[in-house]
Parts: structure tokens; sequence; C-alpha cells
């Protein structure tokens, strides 16, 4: 076959396999096993080995497959990960969100750029890896639920870590323009509880307003977040350069007239360094724990304030040299380095020492929206890229 049709036959079957994913349904949360088996299937096929891991009950699943070197070397091997998850659709789609369609060179659909098509690419690229005298392994690492603070990944990550697979260099393909991403802020997510005893309003110091003293504690929330604005790194490269905080939201009360027993609060923060994520949950946690408790136990022993982990995503940081980065660049041409304000798993990773990059197809812009789509040509461009990956990645 010839190089011209080589890689038409890519593109279609790219294109085949982007249809594929997208008519599984895999919003956040859902049971994900019957993607996971479908792109297991292709690598099996083409002599991929492969493990998954799961969540408690095994409806989520990630999946981490191999394409072993033929001729190994020192070089070390290469990650391709995206999350197989998708972010629910809203009314008002042109089409139905899990039927591909594709019009004026674009691809309709739920996950067509945030990030079934980079794992359509690979899979359509990974028999041509099978192929090649590979003189390093090749992995393919597909995850559930990384839109709800990336909750399958940290336990694929666990299982890296038991194998010892913590070398290499990731590339995540989340939607770029296939532009390098070298950093973001952290992401923490945050529900606290609190639990005081109800009572008539015209008799105050017979409850505990959990209303009130969870006011306190947003007051000390915004307290600190002006510490996390003194904070701020001299060199942040991060738009605002501070760590910031928000509070998403404040939940409690029945009537005017009854002190409120229960109350939460969301909030969220997301850290420029690790550091200010440790720093304001240590201050937060005292203030809590030897101010407001023992105030709230002295009135009614039952009291409580219960912070929950709702995710936590580590941030992203630059790295002054990257394997991953200059991998891209040399095979890109693209020598710049950006960052951006979503997070991804690529902390994850660097965190066990893998050199990570986030670069895919598509673009951020058309994410999460109604009528979500990607560019054909951005999966051309991707599939261009995995071809440069072979050629670096094969002796001959
Ligand atoms: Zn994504």
């Amino acid at each position: 076959m010839s190089t011209e049709n080589n890689s038409e036959h890519l593109f279609k079957n790219s294109v085949k396999i982007l249809t594929d994913l997208i008519s599984f349904k895999t919003i956040s949360g859902e049971d994900n096993n019957s993607l996971i088996d479908y792109c297991d299937d292709i690598l099996k096929k083409i002599g991929a080995s492969s493990f998954r891991t799961f969540d408690d009950d095994k409806k989520r699943v990630n999946l981490f497959a191999t394409i072993k070197a033929k001729n190994p070397s020192n070089k070390k091997p290469i990650i391709f990960s995206g999350h197989t998850d998708v972010v629910p659709v809203s009314k008002g789609w042109s089409t139905d969100p899990f039927i591909a369609t594709i019009k004026n060179n674009k691809l309709y659909g739920r996950g067509s750029c945030d990030m079934k098509g980079f794992i359509a690419c690979t899979l359509a690229f990974a028999p041509i890896y099978s192929e090649t005298n590979l003189d390093r392994d090749i992995h393919f690492s597909f995850t559930f639920d990384e839109e709800t603070a990336c909750q399958g990944a940290p336990i694929l990550i666990e299982e890296l870590k038991k194998r010892n697979i913590t070398d290499g260099i990731c590339i995540i393909g989340e939607p770029t323009n296939m532009k390098i991403i070298d950093a973001h802020k952290g992401c923490y997510e945050y529900t606290t509880y609190f639990e005081g005893l109800a009572g008539h309003s015209s008799a105050p110091n017979k409850g505990v307003s959990a209303v009130e003293y969870a006011s306190r504690y947003v007051n000390k929330l915004i307290e600190l977040r002006e510490r996390l604005v003194e904070r701020a790194p001299k060199d942040s490269i991060f738009d605002p350069p501070h760590s910031t905080l928000s509070i998403g939201g404040i939940f409690g009360g029945i009537a005017h007239n009854v002190i409120a027993d229960k109350c939460h609060v969301n909030w969220e923060t997301r850290p420029v360094v690790k550091e200010d994520a440790i720093f304001l949950n240590k201050e937060l946690d005292k203030y809590a724990n030897e101010i407001l408790l023992p105030e709230m136990i002295k009135v009614y022993p039952n009291s409580s304030i219960k912070k929950k982990i709702i995710g936590e995503i580590v941030g992203f940081d630059r790295e002054a040299k990257s394997d991953a980065c200059e991998l891209i660049s040399s095979l890109t041409g693209d020598n710049s380095r950006q960052v951006v304000s979503f997070g991804t798993e690529a902390g994850l990773f660097q965190e066990i020492g893998i050199s990570t990059v986030v670069c895919g197809p598509g673009s951020i812009e058309q994410a999460h929206k109604i009528d979500e789509y990607i560019i054909l040509d951005e999966l051309k461009k991707c599939l261009k890229l995995l071809n440069g990956i072979k050629d670096k990645s094969s002796f001959n």
C-alpha cells in the first residue's frame, strides 16, 4: 500500500472508531465496561497485553494496554492517555449527541473532541505500532471519570506503581489543537457538613445553628483567600498568579423561626503550588476543630463538622526540561509552551516520575458544549504525530 493510501486508510479508520466510541454513552459515573471491552478487543487482536483496574463495584473500569518493544532499548516507554467518560448532554443539540454526524469537515458528537477523538486515533494507529520494530514499549491508558475530579486515574496510578511502571513519556490527548500544554493549576473540591441542634429561634442559646457556624467557616475561607494572594509565587506562570478559592454554595435551614441543625458548604480551591492547598487545609481544619467545634459541642455534644473531599486534582507543574514536551516539539516543530485553566490527569502521572505533556486534537472551546465537534483535520494532525512517534520508536 502506498503512503498516500495508507494515511487515507488510517484516517478513515480513526473516523470509524471515533463513531463507535461516541455511540457508547459513557457519561461520568456510568458503566463504561462495553467501551473498555471494545478498546481492549482492538488492542488484543494486534497482540497487546492489558490489565484493568476498577471502582469498588466494578461498574467503572480503567484499561492499561501495552505493545511490547521487539528490540528493547533504554528509550523511555510512551504512554498515550485518554479519559473515556464524557460530560452529560443538555437539551438543544442539532443532532443526536451519541450518533457521530459529519457536516462540513466537522464530526459532531458528545466526546468527539473531549476526548474520544484522541483515543480513536491511537487505536487506529495501534496496528502499525504492532508491526513496527519497536525499541520501546507503547502503552495505552484509558481511564474512567476524569470529568468528575479524576476519580479513575488514581486507581490506575496505584497499580502502575505496584508494577513499577513509573518511568516514561505520557501524552495526555486532551483537546489543545495539538499545542503543547506543560502546566495547569490543581483543582480541589470539597463539601463541608455542619450538624448542630435544632430549636426555636426565640431561644438561640438552647440550639446550635449549623448555618451560623457554616457562615463563620465561610468567613475564614474568605480570610484565607487573602493569604493565598499574598503567597503568590514571584515567577508564577498563571493568570491570576495566585491560588484561587471560591465558595460555590451554602445550603441550610428550613424556616425563619427555626434554628438550623444542618448546613453544608460547597467550595473549591485551585492551587498554583501544592503547598498552598496544604497550607489552606491545615489552617481551615485547625479553625474548625479548635475554635468552632468546641463551641458547638459545649451546647450539644453530638455536633459535628465534617469535610468531605469531592476531588483533589493535583496541579501539573512546568519543568525546565521535559522529555515529553521535547518529543512533541521535535515532531510538530511547535516550540511554544502554554498553560491552561482546566484540570487534567497530567499531574497524577507527573507525580510518579513520568514526563508528561498535554497535547491532543480538537479545541477545548468545543468541549462540554452543545453540538460538540472536532474538525476532521485535527484527527489527521494527531495521526501525523503518532506516525512521528513511530519513527522515533523504532530502529532500522
Ligand atoms: Zn477532557
